[in-house]
């Protein structure tokens, strides 16, 4: 496969996650192994849309469930602390060609990695009814969640059973995904009403009045993060 933008450029360096990076280990031995049709508690099946499969990492407390619109999201089953590794994509990656030639639902599933690089955790791309569970994390303008370093969401705050896990897409995609240029209808008291390629540099405004701006950087995608740098 030909990758036209380097995987070890600065807009995809390493990063420092900024919490609690020793839960990790801690959520390796907790995270059951066995295929999520097999009542694994973090996955749901859903035999009317096929089967869900899990590729990347996600926090114990998690499940999937359909929503009253009849989209499915993830949901906690437990408390979520502030700080915790809720989920770590994994996946193949695709550059920005390549995704066009996707069938767009598979499309709307990436996370996008740096400015043409694209990650998709389901393993079977020609099979659309067998989405990676961590796919399923719905987008809202007041998150819960923070995406840092190229893939990896952390929780906001704390979290409590029942309630759904978020993130801003805004801070992962900014060119390709058909979800950026969609009007926004996530529910917020503070919806941006559209996701547009250029949302991250009015969320990190914001994230900076609240945090910093050294902090608040470190709660986009990396390669963001080194895009908003530049320009500055
Ligand atoms: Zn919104």
């Amino acid at each position: 496969m030909q990758v036209s933008f380097s995987l070890y450029s600065k807009y995809n360096a390493p990063n420092i996650i900024p919490f609690k990076q020793s839960l990790l280990e801690d959520y390796k031995k907790q995270t059951p192994k066995q295929d999520p049709l097999e009542g694994d508690k973090l996955v749901i099946s859903t035999p009317k849309e096929g089967l869900v499969k899990q590729n990347s990492f996600l926090h114990p407390n998690l499940k999937l469930k359909y929503k009253s619109n009849g989209e499915r999201g993830v949901f906690a089953t437990g408390e979520v602390k502030k700080g915790e590794i809720v989920c770590i994509f994994v996946g193949d990656i695709f550059t920005a060609d390549e995704l066009k030639k996707l069938p767009e639902d598979l499309q709307r599933k990436t996370l996008q990695l740096a400015p043409d690089i694209y990650q998709l955790a389901s393993k079977n791309p020609n099979d659309t009814k067998a989405f990676d569970a961590a796919e399923y994390f719905n987008h809202s303008c007041e998150p819960n969640l923070f995406l840092t370093g190229n893939n990896i969401l952390i929780a906001g705050r704390d979290i409590k059973p029942s309630e759904e896990l978020t993130f801003d897409y805004g801070t992962s995609d900014t060119l390709g995904n058909p979800d950026i240029g969609w009007k926004c209808d996530c529910g917020a008291t503070n919806c941006r009403g559209e996701n547009t390629p250029d949302a991250y540099r009015g969320i990190i405004a914001k994230l900076s009045e609240k945090y910093g701006q050294e902090r608040a950087l470190d709660l986009v995608a990396n390669y963001i993060k080194q895009m908003y740098l530049d320009e500055q």
